[in-house]
């Protein structure tokens, strides 16, 4: 069977527009777009090369068209996946990945899952589907599931076949677009119960969405599933020495622990190097070790300010990127 229809990590990068606060201290707008060309950004000098550049002025529906519309025929066709979405906090990464539901400004996460039943009824009758999808997050590595406020601390196991999977977590069963969005909208909710500092607890825990897929053809019976995991990055700024108000050193420690783990994967991944890959390292890249590399496609959208204040964090944001091609 072909792989996926393009291999290895494709790697994406959005500038947003300037917000208010940028404009009314009169930023410099940083990023230079290389005319006659897609995907190339300059700044301060330094050209990256990307598989594509979204501008700040791109819409929702051009960067998924862009950067995810063919994975879900990837994920139909029995592939694992995974969509993050990495840079610093207010650099649009939630907007990038979920935007305003049921509007024009809708992200990739509700298209997908649009495009997925899309899918779904243009294919042939005696192909059944299972969908079921799983929400949780990572803060600090305890992993808290967002269906279901009861569990908040769920382990990694792995299953017959060594692929590391999350113990307990709720798995929603789900027949259409609208289930899934108001298993999202309850995650959501979810997510603010027992958080003090919603803004601070945001921009430091990973959000995972996980869409898992099984279908049977029920005159051979076989069987084929694909996951898809959509990924809200922690916000990719340094956190200081004492991290949070009230946090112990070992908080802080662990902090971004996975976020520090994930960019030594996806470099290892990049380089080709396949005696040792760190998944074991933190437990988001230990879920996504079989969604990561090897057989399946992961696609990184790195998200950036345009303003003078941010571009050291653009640069670094740019830098990691550029380590995943
Ligand atoms: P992050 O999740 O990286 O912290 P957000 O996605 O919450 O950042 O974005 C910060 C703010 O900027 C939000 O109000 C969001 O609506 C706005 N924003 C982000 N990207 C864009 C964009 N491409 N176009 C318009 N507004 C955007
Ligand atoms: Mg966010």
């Amino acid at each position: 069977m072909a792989g996926p229809s393009e291999c290895g990590i494709q790697v994406f990068c959005r500038f947003r527009p300037m917000n208010s606060k940028e404009e009314r201290e009169n930023n410099k707008f940083v990023p230079k777009f290389p005319a006659g060309t897609e995907d190339q950004i300059s700044v301060a000098g330094k050209v990256y090369m990307f598989d594509k550049v979204f501008k700040p002025n791109s819409t929702q529906e051009q960067v998924y068209k862009g950067s995810a519309y063919h994975i879900v025929q990837d994920v139909l066709s029995g592939y694992n996946g995974t969509i993050f979405a990495y840079g610093q906090t207010s650099s649009g990464k939630t907007h990038t990945m979920e935007g305003v539901f049921g509007s024009e400004l809708q992200g990739i996460i509700p298209r997908i899952v649009q495009d997925i039943f899309n899918h779904i009824y243009t294919m042939d009758v005696k192909l059944e589907f299972q969908i079921k999808v799983s929400y949780y997050e990572i803060y600090n590595e305890r992993i808290r599931d967002l269906l279901d406020i009861t569990k908040v601390n769920l382990a990694i196991h792995e299953d017959k076949n060594r692929v590391p999977y999350v113990k307990g977590a709720t798995e929603q069963a789900v027949a259409s677009p609208e289930d899934i969005m108001s298993c999202i909208d309850q995650g959501k909710a979810n997510r603010m119960v027992a958080v003090t500092n919603m803004n601070e607890h945001s921009s430091r825990s990973h959000s995972v969405f996980l869409i898992a897929i099984q279908q049977r053809d029920t005159e051979t019976n076989k069987q084929l599933s694909g996951k898809l995991y959509l990924v809200d990055l922690a916000g990719s700024e340094k956190v200081s020495k004492t991290g949070a108000e009230g946090s112990t050193l070992e908080e802080a420690k662990n902090i971004n622990k996975s976020l520090t783990s994930l960019g030594m994967v996806i470099a290892a991944l990049a380089e080709g190097n396949k005696s040792h890959i760190p998944y074991r390292d933190s437990k988001l890249t230990r879920i996504l070790q079989e969604s990561l590399g090897g057989n399946s496609r992961t696609t990184v959208i790195i998200c950036c300010s345009p303003a003078e204040t941010n571009e050291a964090e653009t640069k670094s944001t740019l830098q990691f990127g550029a380590r995943a091609k």
